[in-house]
Order: structure tokens, then sequence, then C-alpha cells
């Protein structure tokens, strides 16, 4: 079958390749999922593994097929499968265990070792293929009536458990209504925390360079946000009228902005990170009034990566109560498909396209 892939540590080398099809037997217990894959997304992540700049192939292999952000339709289980079954549609989780004891608990978002396994990413093949094959412990279930927005499972799987881990911590504090976010950047990641935020009750400000009118404003509004360009009103002027913000949560690629974010976090808040800041940039503040400021006001900044199946199930509930909430909204996100796996070529330019929401391949009806 095909797959799309590149050779990890060599720039510019993504290439189609034909790899072995993988049957159900070849998961240990009986636990095998096989899928069809539907539809892939790509970020970020793969412009930097094609970039050389991050990523590895598995042990034995000189490729890594690439693609962490999947939604098939299971084909076919192992006879110890109770959670899925054939025809159901399905995403599934990136990360798989190392040998910590929060690799060993279910955690692998969390993993206390150095290296990690991702599946597109780190150490395992990915999704960019016509058929994958998991144990169902990473195997997550799409509901029927959301098959439209699936491909977006992992992204919001990325953003429910950034929340929730804000929140959890937060719980330091005893008593903590938040009333108020600012969301930095508008991009995948941006709009949905914004969602996400806006179902919790929030006011929600969606910060972004661009002035608007354009679509990520107009999906913004339509969460009920207020979209911010940054060219027309300064972060300083925004605090001035909004007072300072209770949670921050930050998605925009810029260590400028991460830090910048420090500066106008309210009392008892919380920063979350998200992030994955390629390269070197330097910043400059004023590090004894941050300092200062943190520990008079008591705030938080929490970092957060990945997500294991209970946040791709948050992140799914996320996506379904915002589809009811919100009607047609989320799925104006979807802005680049590209029609199947022999256009990787095309698949790497859009995602240097600046008005490219989600760039994912259609593979399979
Ligand atoms: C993925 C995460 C992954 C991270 C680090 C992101 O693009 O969405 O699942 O943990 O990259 O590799
Ligand atoms: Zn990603």
């Amino acid at each position: 079958m095909k797959a799309i892939a590149v050779h990890p540590g060599k720039a510019g080398s993504i290439h189609l390749r034909e790899i072995d099809e993988p049957k159900v037997t070849d998961v240990d217990h009986d636990r095998g999922v096989l899928v069809k894959v539907i539809r892939v997304g790509v970020d970020g992540t793969d412009k930097e593994i094609n970039a050389a700049e991050y990523g590895a192939a598995p042990p034995g292999d000189d490729f890594l097929v690439t693609g962490h952000e999947s939604f098939g339709q299971v084909v076919e289980v192992g006879n110890k499968v109770t959670e899925v079954k054939p025809g159901d549609y399905v995403s599934c989780t990136v990360r798989r265990p190392g040998g910590s004891l929060f690799d060993v608990i279910g955690r692998t978002d969390i993993t206390s070792e150095e290296t990690y396994y991702e599946r597109g990413i780190n150490l395992c093949h990915g999704f960019l293929t016509e058929t994958f094959l998991d144990d169902a412990e990473y195997v997550v279930r799409v509901p029927r009536d959301l098959k439209h927005l699936g491909v977006l499972s992992e992204p919001a799987s990325v953003c429910a458990k950034a929340i929730e881990q804000a929140y959890l911590a937060q719980q330091r504090l005893q008593v903590w209504r938040p009333r108020l976010a600012y969301v930095m950047g508008a991009g995948q990641i941006g709009l949905l925390a914004t969602m996400m935020l806006r179902l919790r009750g929030l006011e929600v400000h969606t910060l972004a360079t661009r002035t608007g009118p354009h679509l990520k404003s107009e999906i913004a509004k339509a969460y009920g946000a207020s979209y911010v360009s940054t060219r027309e009103t300064s972060l300083a002027d925004l605090v001035r009228r909004t007072g300072r913000p209770d949670i921050i949560f930050e998605a925009t690629g810029s260590a400028e902005v991460c830090f910048r974010s420090m500066e106008v976090l309210g009392l008892n808040g919380a920063l979350i990170w998200t992030s994955i800041t390629g390269g070197k940039q330097d910043v400059t503040f004023d590090g004894a009034k941050i300092n200062l400021e943190w520990v008079l006001g008591n705030k938080l900044l929490v970092s957060s990566v990945n997500g294991n199946r209970h946040h791709f199930e948050l992140g799914l509930q996320a996506l379904s109560h915002g589809e009811l909430t919100f009607p047609g909204v989320t799925r104006r996100i979807l802005t680049h498909p590209v029609a199947g796996l022999d256009r990787y070529e095309e698949m790497m330019r859009l995602l240097e396209d600046k008005e490219a929401l989600k760039v994912y391949v259609d593979i399979a009806g």
C-alpha cells in the first residue's frame, strides 16, 4: 500500500513509497484494531520533520511514515476487542509507552523519560497511508454524527488536555472561577481553544496579527469570542480595556508572545503554553518585574503537550458540544483538502500557506 514518508535527518526528503499492509494478528493478545484511513491532518510538526529539524525513524528502518492526526473506519478487530467494531469511526492517540511509571499507568503524554515514541513523529510510523493497525488501547471512537470533524480529534485532544491541566492545577486555589481568557493565536489550536473556553462560559478575546475581517476572525466571532488584531490594538491597550485575564492560552508558535503573555496575566491566573517553538529566538524583558509580579500574584505557568485517550475523549466531547452550541462553525477550520496520498508535494506546499487553517489529505471515502 501507499504511504507518505521522509528520511529523517534529510531535509526535503518527503516521498511516496510502498509499504506492507498490516494484519490484525500482528498485535499481541488478540487486541489488534485494523483501520482504513479516511483522512489525515498535517501541521507544523510535519513541516519540521520534512525540514529535518525533528523526528526519527523506527529502529531498523531508514524512513518514517509521517502523519499523526488520524481519522478512519475500523475494518477488522481481534477476538479480545470489545471497545470498537468494524464500521466504527475512530481516531488514534499519538504517543506509545516508554518505561516510566507514567507510561505504565497510561499517561504516556507526561512520560518522565527523555525519549518519547510518537506515531508519525518519533520512532514509530504514522498514519499517512491506506490502512493502519494498533492496539485497542490507543484507538478512540468518533461519534458517527461527528465524522465530518473526525480529523480534528488529535488537535482537539491537545487543547482539551492543556485546558484540563490548568483547571486541575488551579485546584491549588480552592476556589477558582475564571471569567476572562485571552487566546494568543488564531490557528487551528487557538480557534479550538477559543471554542472550548467559550463552552466553559468565559469571556474570550482571541488575538492574532492580521487585521480582520477574514476567516479566522469570523470563526472566533461565531464562537462568541472577540477577535483582536494586535496591529490595531496592542496587548497593553487590550488589558486596559478588559482588565487582566485569568487564563491565557498561548498557541502562536512565537517565543516572544509566550513571554509577553507573562507580563499581563491576572492575579492567581494560569498561563498555558502549548507552542512548540522551533529554532532560536531571543526575547528581552524585565525579569525582576515579572518575578515580583508572579510571586506576589501567585501566578501559574502550565505547559502541555500531546494527549492520551482520556484527552481524546475530552476533545471529542468538546467538539460534539461545540457542534450543538455553535452549529456548523468548527467545520470552517477544515480549509485545505488534498486529494489523495499522491499529492504529497501539494500537501507540503499548502502547509506554507498563511491562509490555511487546516491542511488534510482525503485518502478514502
Ligand atoms: C503533536 C503532539 C506531539 C507533539 C510533539 C504535536 O504536533 O500534535 O501529539 O506530542 O507534536 O512531538
Ligand atoms: Zn500536531
